[in-house]
Order: structure tokens, then C-alpha cells, then sequence
């Protein structure tokens, strides 16, 4: 069967990989259907990407923000009229549920409109100078060219969250997107050339990330790289860029908590724990993969939870009706069955789930039971390393300072829950939750784009998205200008 063939985009012309090569992508749902043929691109590529970045850099950083900015208002509202077509397409290439894929496109254009926004906001500070005459201010910068490696989970969501804001503030970027989702970029990149972003501002190159990841992240002309992926890679990036000094921010995993107390709306909080923890089939670094139990309603929310995580549909994200689509790839699968069987080994309590699904309509897919683990001590490697799939794990507790204990004893630090109605615990865990992320009586997804997204331990590197993002892909001058007529020596001329 023919399948279209997609190319890499270098200097403003779609270029096939050098070598030639190139790599399927097919959905998760169903093996036969290939999204299309993409560049398998290696460090020749990668050069030729930086080199057209590069030479746009020049005339990118003397565009007025605003006006910059007004490219991002054009394809927010280009994002907005192909929402429908892009969630589909998004769907079919990575699996989550339509209304999901839905949201990953929204959250692009929440983006693109809160970004635009920043065109008109890219403040400096003018300080008073210590000197007479003198004058001191502050003003961003761009970097220049800027290198971003981002994961399968958001294909649309967080390459937006990444090139918005480098772009409008005037710098130029080689993406190189998750080999299992390169179409959701090319969506995006065809929204911005629409919406009138000249050639060679934004370059693609599609592949894996050791052949055209790493020599992004070695290149000298790229000033800044930043990573959303596996703490694993990310701490592999974070050294390579370490080696020339180039800033880098990394977004990596999660082991989220949502701890619910005796107090607690417990339906609310099963509704919470069903769409934190098998939402996006569990995929998400924020997603619940531990629940924490008060011992008084421990049972009874077990129960109910044991009960709804079975009746959950799984199947193909395009289906109306389906609750859970399948996971990106065969390893996200292997991955999954390699915790049940670790989980299981430790003691914990197989409550429902725990097998791939292989029959039937699920016989071409990489389709997982939603899978809780009851009797999980916190110890267990099930409830401190991050399986990225349908998993979740139960963890019982006597009092809310244990909860708040068992929450931070893990090496990472992105999203935490708490359902409770006492308004002092809530305030408490705000303040002692050890994450980057806290929600009350809401689970551990649902960031939205304008605050701080990201995590501390082993989830980042102290680096935010959101809020922050322009902090990273820009960088400070300091700017005197003297208009005393003569010599004047700070430190020494104003004592
Ligand atoms: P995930 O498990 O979410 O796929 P990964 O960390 O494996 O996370 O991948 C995130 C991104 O990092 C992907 O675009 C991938 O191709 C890229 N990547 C993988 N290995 C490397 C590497 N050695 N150098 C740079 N990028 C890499």
C-alpha cells in the first residue's frame, strides 16, 4: 500500500534526509495503517538545519517582537480552524482519545495566543546608575540559534510550548520531534508558514534521537537546547550540552501522588484518580501512577476504583465511546508488562489488569489493561520508578503527615493531589509537597499554559515552561550609557 512520503524542512524547502533513508510511522492502534515514510536524518542533516537557522538569524532577530508575535496570533487562529483535522491526524499517529488529541491542539493555541501576548511584554529593568549622568537598564536578548528534542506524549502541545516562545523572542530553531509522532510537527510547521513565518526560521529534522538528537546537542552554532524526554536521555543531553557550556532545560519523568483523605468527596476523587491515572493510557509525566489512601476509606475507594478502572473501553482513539487508547509502541508495552511483573515479585496485589491485549480488535495494537496494583508499600520499585503506562499503584497511610512523607520520599518532584475538604491540610501540603505541581481536590494532569510547568529532583533542572519559558530563550545585557562628558569609574567616582 502507498503512503505518503514527508521530508525534513531546511532553509524553507522540504529536503529528503541526506542519506536518503528513512523510517515508518505507524499507528499504535493498528499496525497496517502507515501514517507515512519520514527522514531518518543523521549529523549531516542536523548541519544543514543549524546552517539555514543560522543564516535566518540574522534577519529573524530584527523583526520587532510585536510583529513577530503577530505570526503567532495568525496561527493560533489557523490552529483553531484545523483543530478538528489535526486532533484526528494525532489520534490515528500516537493513540490517545480523540478529545484528548482535541486538547493537545487547544493547548497549542492557548499557546500561541498567550505567547503572542509576550511580544508587546518582553520587559527589561532601567535602574537608577550610581553615578551622576549615567543611565542603566537591562534588556533580552535572543541566543541566537536554539535546539529542541521533544517526546511522543503532546506531539503538537509541547513542540509549541518550546517554539513559541523561542520565536517570538527572535530566535531561530531546529526542532527534531519524537520519532513515533514527526507528522504532528509537520502540522504545526505548516501552520506557521501559513501564518507567514519566513524561511529558515523554524527547521525540522525528523529521526532518532543518537543519529539527529545528539549532534543537535553537540553542534556549536546551537546556543541553548531544550529537552522534554526520559530523565534517562535527558541526563545523557544534559551532560553533552554541559560539555560547551550551552544552557540547557530538561523536562523528564514523574511518579505523581494524589493522596485522599478520610475527609475527602471520594467520588470526586475516583473520577480524579481514573482520568490522572489512565488518561493518555498513563503516558503523561504527570500522570497518577501512585494513589495514597487514608486507612478510613482505603476499602471502600479500592473497591469503587477496581470497579470503574474495569469497565474502562479501551481501544482505537477515533472510536466514539473509547476511554483508553493504546500505548505508542511495543516497548511502552513491554515496558508496562516488565512493572507488572516487578510489582508482582515485590508482593504488591495484582487487583485487576496486568495483561497486554492481544485479541480480536485489538490484534494489530499495542493495547494495555488499565492496571491497578493494591498492597504497595512505598519502598516497592512499583511505587518509586515511573512505568509511563496504564499502571497504578495503591498505597495505604495513617495519618496526612505520613502521606505528605510517602509523597517525597521518591527521586522525582513534577505533580502532586490532595482531595480533602479541611482547608488547613490543604494549605500544609501546599506549602511541604515536594513538586513542581500541586493540585487540591483536582488530580495530577491539567496544566494549563500560563503558570510554571515543570519539576524539581530528578524531573528537571530547575528550568519552567509556561511562565518561565521566555526566561530560558532569552538572555540578559546590561546596557550604561554615560552622558556626563568625562571619565566616571564606578565603585570609585561616587564615593
Ligand atoms: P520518551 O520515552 O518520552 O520517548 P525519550 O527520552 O526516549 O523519551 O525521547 C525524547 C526525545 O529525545 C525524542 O525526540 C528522542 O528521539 C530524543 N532522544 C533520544 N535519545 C537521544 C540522544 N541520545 N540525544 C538526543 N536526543 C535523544
Amino acid at each position: 500500500m502507498s503512503h505518503p512520503v514527508y521530508h525534513n524542512l531546511i532553509g524553507g524547502a522540504w529536503v529528503p534526509a541526506a542519506s536518503g533513508k528513512t523510517f515508518l510511522n505507524l499507528n499504535p492502534a493498528d499496525s497496517a495503517d502507515v501514517i507515512g515514510a519520514f527522514p531518518s536524518s543523521d549529523a549531516e542533516d542536523v548541519n544543514r538545519a543549524v546552517a539555514a537557522a543560522k543564516k535566518a538569524f540574522i534577519t529573524w532577530r530584527l523583526v520587532p517582537a510585536p510583529k513577530r508575535a503577530e505570526i503567532l496570533v495568525r496561527a493560533g487562529n489557523l490552529l483553531v480552524q484545523n483543530k478538528e483535522k489535526y486532533a484526528r491526524a494525532m489520534t490515528r499517529e500516537m493513540g490517545k482519545v480523540l478529545a484528548e488529541t482535541r486538547g493537545d491542539v487547544q493547548e497549542a493555541i492557548d499557546e500561541a495566543f498567550y505567547v503572542a501576548g509576550e511580544g508587546r511584554r518582553l520587559f527589561g529593568v532601567t535602574t537608577p546608575s550610581e553615578l551622576q549622568n549615567k543611565f542603566a537598564m537591562s534588556m533580552r536578548m535572543p541566543l541566537g540559534v536554539v535546539g529542541l528534542i521533544t517526546p511522543w506524549n503532546f506531539p503538537m502541545a509541547i513542540p509549541s510550548w518550546k517554539l513559541f516562545p523561542a520565536l517570538v523572542a527572535g530566535n531561530t530553531c531546529v526542532i527534531k520531534p519524537a520519532e513515533d509522532t514527526p507528522l504532528s510537527t509537520y502540522n504545526l510547521m505548516q501552520t506557521l508558514i501559513e501564518a507567514g513565518l519566513p524561511p529558515g526560521v523554524v527547521n525540522i529534522v525528523s529521526g532518532f534521537g543518537p543519529h539527529a538528537g545528539a549532534p543537535l546537542v553537540e553542534h556549536r552554532d546551537v546556543r541553548a537546547i531544550s529537552f522534554t524526554g526520559s530523565s534517562e536521555v535527558g541526563s545523557l543531553v544534559g551532560q553533552r550540552a554541559a560539555a560547551s557550556f550551552k544552557p540547557v532545560s530538561l523536562e523528564m519523568g514523574g511518579k505523581n501522588a494524589m493522596i485522599v483523605l478520610d475527609d475527602a468527596n471520594l467520588d470526586l476523587a475516583l473520577d480524579g484518580a481514573l482520568w490522572g491515572a489512565f488518561g493518555t493510557t498513563g503516558q503523561r509525566c504527570t500522570a497518577t501512577s501512585r494513589i495514597l489512601l487514608q486507612k478510613g476509606i482505603a476499602a471502600e475507594f479500592t473497591e469503587k476504583l477496581v470497579a470503574r478502572a474495569r469497565k474502562l473501553k479501551v481501544g482505537n482513539g477515533l472510536d466514539a465511546g473509547i476511554e483508553v487508547g493504546p500505548q505508542v509502541n511495543r516497548q511502552q508495552i513491554e515496558t508496562s508488562q516488565k512493572y507488572v511483573e516487578i510489582a508482582l515479585a515485590e508482593g504488591a496485589k495484582l487487583l485487576t489488569g496486568g495483561r497486554a491485549l492481544t485479541e480480536g480488535p485489538y490484534a494489530h495494537g499495542n493495547f494495555f489493561e488499565p492496571t491497578v496494583f493494591g498492597s504497595v508499600s512505598p519502598a516497592m520499585r512499583i511505587a518509586r520508578e515511573e512505568v509511563f503506562g496504564p499502571v497504578v499503584s495503591l498505597i495505604e497511610f495513617d495519618t496526612f503527615e505520613q502521606a505528605i512523607e510517602i509523597a517525597n520520599s521518591i527521586d522525582y518532584g513534577l505533580s502532586t493531589a490532595l482531595y480533602t475538604k479541611n482547608v488547613n491540610r490543604a494549605f500544609a501540603a501546599i506549602r511541604d509537597l515536594e513538586a513542581g505541581i500541586t493540585y487540591i481536590n483536582a488530580p495530577t494532569i491539567g496544566a494549563e499554559v500560563h503558570l510554571p510547568f515543570g519539576g524539581v529532583k530528578q524531573t528537571g533542572n530547575g528550568h519552567r515552561e509556561g511562565l518561565s519559558a521566555i526566561d530560558f530563550f532569552t538572555t540578559w545585557k546590561a546596557v550604561y550609557v554615560d552622558y556626563s562628558d568625562k571619565l566616571q569609574r564606578a565603585q570609585i567616582d561616587n564615593q
